[in-house]
């Protein structure tokens, strides 16, 4: 689906201004890309503070100069502190003939996530109360954390649970969990204005490649492209740890928040499925329509959800004291694809095609942020002769009816009260197409930029 979507897209005239608009696309080479980066990351335990996030984040450094940030345990953050830090070299579970029945070097989804440091033998029925799996689906491992409550666990199959047989184990689990720092990322691309666009994904999540891999690997991409545009809007991309990285960086970064008028949360984004995008708590902000607009004119399948309190760091972004524009940008949502939060998440899920597709589509929404504006129509009264200024029948001497109906709107409606952004949503046109005819009759001398942006 996300390929036919992207092919239809090329072909209409708002995928050629696209294209133009920026370095050369290369859809497979950037599928490419965003898969190899997705399989380096794929391996490091990660948590929500330690040394894998440090380690992912060093990774996307390599397509886009972000910083580490690190933020002392114990900080304040609102209602809630920064945790301790929590690392872990190894962790098993030995039965009695000394064989690893689990181990943690063969998948980091092995352990419950911030398990405390254990050494320690026990029974089976002790062990039990500490092991966890699906047993719907035997073979897949979960993924469990323990965040804010200490103790200890192990995730494996229902075959591996079963497979076990009375006796002694020997349970290891070689972590630290103490003060320390959380890590985050950031990265702020200056634009023409000190208004800000932000885009935020989570980094906290071990081995799983759609929810959490894919985003972060997006976002860098996403910034690596905007790097080389020259831009009105200033960008802002965190790659923070779910909702306690959120909450601690509107919490230290409070005077920054005002700046902020449109943003992206990036999840979920490398399944095959279509899109999905749920709406900021405002509900109509110009982020939301901005999406609205490119999905419904995309050619591929695509969903709408209204703000919920669940979900991702919107919740934080969107909680009623910081009610910022941000909305959230999946393909499959969280908790709607069976391999979600299971060891199915991996590297088989996610497609090549699927996260440049999902990229492509970022790249025309920021386009389209970028880009709407207010315009004056300097001859107002009546239609001016588009023809005598080569506007009209003229690609070859053919009708093109798209490109000739977007100029009608857009020079009736550009009486400074309207924004592009307006005009393609009453036109039901595509935004770019719009903003091609804007350009077109600007450069005619027919329209004038009104101020800055409209929401
Ligand atoms: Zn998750």
């Amino acid at each position: 689906m996300a390929v036919a979507g992207l092919a239809i897209f090329m072909q209409d005239t708002s995928g050629q201004r696209l294209q133009t608009a920026l370095s050369p696309w290369n859809s497979d080479q950037e599928g490419e890309e965003l898969y190899r980066m997705v399989s380096e990351l794929y391996p490091i335990c990660r948590s929500i503070t330690g040394d894998g996030v440090r380690e992912s984040l060093r990774l996307l450094q390599r397509q886009a100069p972000l910083t580490l940030r690190e933020v002392p345990s114990g900080t304040k953050v609102f209602d809630w502190a920064v945790p301790k830090e929590w690392n872990i070299r190894d962790a098993y579970i030995k039965n009695r003939r000394g064989e690893k029945v689990v181990d943690f070097q063969e998948s980091n989804l092995h352990i419950v996530n911030y398990s405390v440091p254990v050494r320690k033998k026990m029974g089976l029925s002790e062990l039990r109360s500490h092991l966890f799996s699906l047993p719907d689906t035997p073979d897949w491992v979960p993924y469990r954390t323990s965040y804010y409550k200490e103790g200890w666990g192990f995730c494996v199959s229902q075959h591996q649970l079963e497979s076990l047989v009375e006796g002694e184990y020997e349970v290891c689990i070689d972590s630290t969990l103490a003060p320390g720092h959380l890590t985050y990322g950031e990265l702020r691309l200056q634009g023409a204005t000190d208004d800000e666009v932000l885009i935020s994904s989570h980094c906290c999540h071990p081995s799983l490649c759609n929810d959490n891999l894919s985003g972060m690997a997006v976002a860098a991409r996403l910034a690596h492209h905007l790097s080389e545009r020259s831009l009105r809007y200033s960008y802002r991309f965190l790659w923070i740890p779910g909702t306690i990285g959120s909450i601690t960086w509107l919490a230290l970064n409070e005077k920054y928040v005002s700046r902020i008028k449109h943003g992206l949360v990036l999840s979920c984004v490398g399944d095959a499925g279509g899109f999905t995008y749920k709406r900021s708590r405002r509900g109509n902000a110009e982020i939301d329509r901005v999406v609205e607009n490119v999905l419904k004119h995309s050619g591929g399948g695509y969903r709408l959800l209204d703000f919920t309190p669940h979900g991702y760091d919107e919740r934080q972004y969107c909680s009623p004291g910081i009610n910022l524009p941000v909305g959230c940008f999946m393909r499959t949502p969280n908790g709607a694809y069976p391999e979600y939060h299971t060891s199915a998440d991996d590297l088989s899920l996610v497609k090549p095609m699927s996260m440049a597709g999902s990229l492509h589509h970022l790249l025309q929404i920021m386009t389209a942020l970028e880009e709407n504006q207010s315009y004056l129509n300097l001859n107002p009264k009546c239609e001016p002769q588009l023809g005598r200024r080569g506007l009209y029948h003229q690609v070859g001497g053919t009708k093109n009816a798209a490109a000739e109906d977007a100029m009608m709107w857009t020079l009736n409606f550009s009486d400074g009260a309207h924004s592009l952004l307006d005009i393609a949503e009453r036109s039901a046109l595509p935004f770019a197409t719009i903003s091609a005819a804007a350009s077109q009759l600007e450069n005619a001398g027919l329209l004038a930029k009104v101020g800055g942006a409209r929401s």
